[in-house]
């Protein structure tokens, strides 16, 4: 029943480290907007990328994604994201007849080892109780408009088992490379709340 999060920073280095901050910032050795540019990219550029790198290999190779579904964490580490400990990885791939939601609904568990930070919205109470008592509401809010015929899971989060969502390959995306497919994949597409829109034109969002 351990929902602990012993993973999370603790509040005592996130003082330790505005304390930092801020003591270099009136120093005069670091500019504060600099700073947020440094955990913008971690949060939004590097953290995330991983995962999108994870997507983008099961797209191209079936039996990495095979795997993948079989074995997350191991496979996952097969590319050398580790989760932390204790943590175990479920892949959930969205198809067009079933479409897979991530939550947590007692705080914010997440698969930092493959998405980075979790976004602000993923640890909103409004999220946390609605995903699971309404995904199709919730999803039509992200924009994802659900047909009445697809099955929505909605996977609840621990801090023993973190999900990472397949989301469907873009149409259009064929001739794409890995790398090229990666930078296809958004975060929110990996936790469910994003449908990739089709690649009109090989190389335009590139
Ligand atoms: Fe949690």
């Amino acid at each position: 029943m351990s929902h602990d999060h012993e993973q999370d920073p603790p509040s005592e280095m996130a003082l330790r480290v505005k304390a930092l901050e801020t003591l270099l910032t009136q120093r005069g050795y670091v500019d504060p907007s600099a700073v947020d540019k440094v955990i913008d990219h971690y949060q939004n550029a590097v953290g995330p990328r991983n995962g999108a790198k994870v997507v983008a290999k099961a797209w191209t190779d079936t039996e990495f994604k095979k795997r993948l579904l079989e074995n997350g964490t191991q496979t996952i580490a097969e590319l050398g994201f580790i989760g932390l400990q204790g943590e175990y990885m479920v892949a959930v791939e969205n198809t067009p007849s079933v479409h897979n939601l991530v939550v947590c609904t007692l705080c914010s568990c997440y698969p930092w080892s493959v998405l980075g930070l979790p976004p602000s919205w993923y640890k909103s109470h409004a999220y946390r109780s609605r995903a699971v008592r309404e995904p199709r509401a919730v999803l039509k809010e992200f924009g994802v408009d659900l047909d009445q015929s697809v099955e929505v899971n909605v996977w609840d989060s621990t801090s023993e088992v973190r999900y990472l969502v397949i989301p469907q390959r873009p149409e259009g995306s064929n001739g794409l490379s890995e790398a090229e497919l990666a930078d296809l994949v958004t975060t929110n597409s990996m936790i469910g709340t994003h449908v990739l829109p089709p690649v009109s034109k090989v190389g335009e969002q590139l």
